[in-house]
């Protein structure tokens, strides 16, 4: 594969080091993010932050411009990236939604589920987080022992989550739940949108030994989650 940059690529690579020359709200390439004593202090300026940057067109390239992307090609996302890291800029605060729940909607959710969830993702108007590592179900996700049973016009959640990376600033997360308790383990498993603020969801920061909560406990209690926040086949998450 010949991956000699094209002359497209180049000056797409020269636009966006121009516009981050001008724009990192520190010294390009030596300076440092702002330090926060405060994380909620930091995700609000991230969250600015990643917002200029996805007016200007840098953040999820790949994504169809309906969405905000630029319909590009996965070698204009590693020119970002790439871009990104030569100016010391930060990692996006809204990445799970970005690289994660996002791409995930594309490939799997409805019509009106990305006009429902993607507009927001890009801009970090709304953050998402990835509901899917339990007590004891990490690497062996086929444990997930989270239930979703069935209840008039959708499902009761119950269960817990942990390392729920942002859950206390998300809006919205994508949690793996067991539909079918009587499959096999590694099947009856499906994947659902859940609103963070809906009742019986209580998110819990786990302090780290930097005194920082990036990571948080989810607990679910009886919460509702309409059909039409099942993503994908049901069983098949
Ligand atoms: C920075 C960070 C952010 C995270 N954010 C999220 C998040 O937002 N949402 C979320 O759901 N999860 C998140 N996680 C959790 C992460 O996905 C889990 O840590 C991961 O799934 C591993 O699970 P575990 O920690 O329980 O380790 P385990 O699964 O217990 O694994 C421990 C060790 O055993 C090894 N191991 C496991 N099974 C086998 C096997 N069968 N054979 C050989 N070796 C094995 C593993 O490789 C590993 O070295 C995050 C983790 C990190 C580090």
């Amino acid at each position: 594969m010949d991956l000699t940059p094209t002359t497209e690529q180049e000056e797409f690579r020269a636009e966006c080091r121009a516009w981050l020359e001008a724009n990192l709200p520190w010294d390009y390439g030596v300076g440092l993010p702002p330090l926060f004593d405060d994380l909620a202090e930091e995700v609000a300026f991230l969250r600015g932050w990643q917002q200029r940057l996805a007016d200007a067109g840098f953040v999820g390239v790949t994504w169809p411009s309906e969405f905000g992307g630029r319909d590009a090609t996965p070698l204009h996302h590693y020119i970002v990236q790439e871009e990104l890291a030569r100016a010391r800029a930060p990692e996006l605060v809204g990445r799970i939604g970005v690289n994660l729940v996002g791409p995930t909607l594309l490939a799997h959710g409805t019509d009106a589920q990305k006009a429902r969830w993607l507009p927001g993702i890009l801009r970090a108007d709304q953050l998402l987080c990835q509901l899917f590592s339990e007590p004891d179900a990490g690497s062996d996700l086929a444990a997930v022992a989270t239930r979703a049973t069935p209840v008039d016009g959708g499902w009761e959640l119950r269960g817990q989550k942990v390392w729920t990376s942002y859950a206390q600033f998300a809006d919205w997360g994508l949690c793996l739940a067991r539909t079918d308790p009587d499959a096999p383990k590694n099947r009856g498993i499906s994947a659902f949108m859940v609103d963070m603020h809906a009742p019986g969801v209580d998110i819990r920061p786990l302090r780290q030994i930097t005194d920082e909560s990036d990571f948080n406990e989810v607990f679910f209690d009886g919460v509702f989650v309409a059909d039409d926040q099942l993503v994908g086949p049901l069983h098949d998450g």
